[in-house]
């Protein structure tokens, strides 16, 4: 160690060097471009393929889109997903039990890429929670009325993320 590092090293706590250095941190931040937001009022942008609560959607007159194929459930690395199927009387295959267990999802959108026809898919909405054991197990009666709720801005999303799938 040099003469003058000794002496400057002993001579810093004297200074305050340690506060001055600090004080001049915060001084070249602070007339810089603020980052923090303020949460709940202000929202941070967020991709069209961000994974939140998720959602059964419909075609446009009202029928489910899901024929009951079961990928999704098969995919799912959590086997968050269970469904019961039965057949219509015209023949088409429909779920008669669609349950998600949000305890148990990792939101890993698995089941939305493996779905034919886009039925469900994961939504903007992440303001959610349960209070007790139950409260995140999503049936398709809920799962329908999610999506029905947020289909306008679904399909948006879908549409701007269109060109990469
Ligand atoms: S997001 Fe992943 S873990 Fe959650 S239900 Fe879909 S496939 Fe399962
Ligand atoms: S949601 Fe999609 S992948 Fe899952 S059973 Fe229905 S059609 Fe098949």
């Amino acid at each position: 160690m040099s003469s003058y590092t000794a002496v400057k090293d002993l001579l810093s706590p004297f200074l305050l060097g340690e506060l001055w250095k600090g004080l001049a941190l915060t001084g070249r931040h602070f007339f810089s471009k603020h980052i923090t937001i303020q949460y709940p009022e202000e929202k941070t942008p967020a991709s069209p393929r961000f994974r939140g609560l998720h959602a059964l959607r419909r075609y446009d007159n009202g029928e489910e889109r899901c024929i009951a194929c079961k990928l999704c459930e098969a995919v799912c690395p959590a086997m968050a997903i269970t469904i019961e199927s039965e057949q219509r009387a015209d023949g088409s295959r429909r779920t008669k039990r669609y349950d998600i267990d949000l305890a148990k999802c990792i939101f890993c959108g698995f089941c939305e890429e493996s779905c034919p026809v886009d039925s469900i898919v994961e939504t903007h909405h992440f303001e959610y929670h349960g209070e007790k054991r139950g409260d995140l197990y999503f049936t398709k009666d809920m799962l329908l009325a999610v999506g029905d709720r947020y289909e306008k801005e679904i399909a948006a999303h879908r549409a701007a993320d269109a060109k990469y799938r």
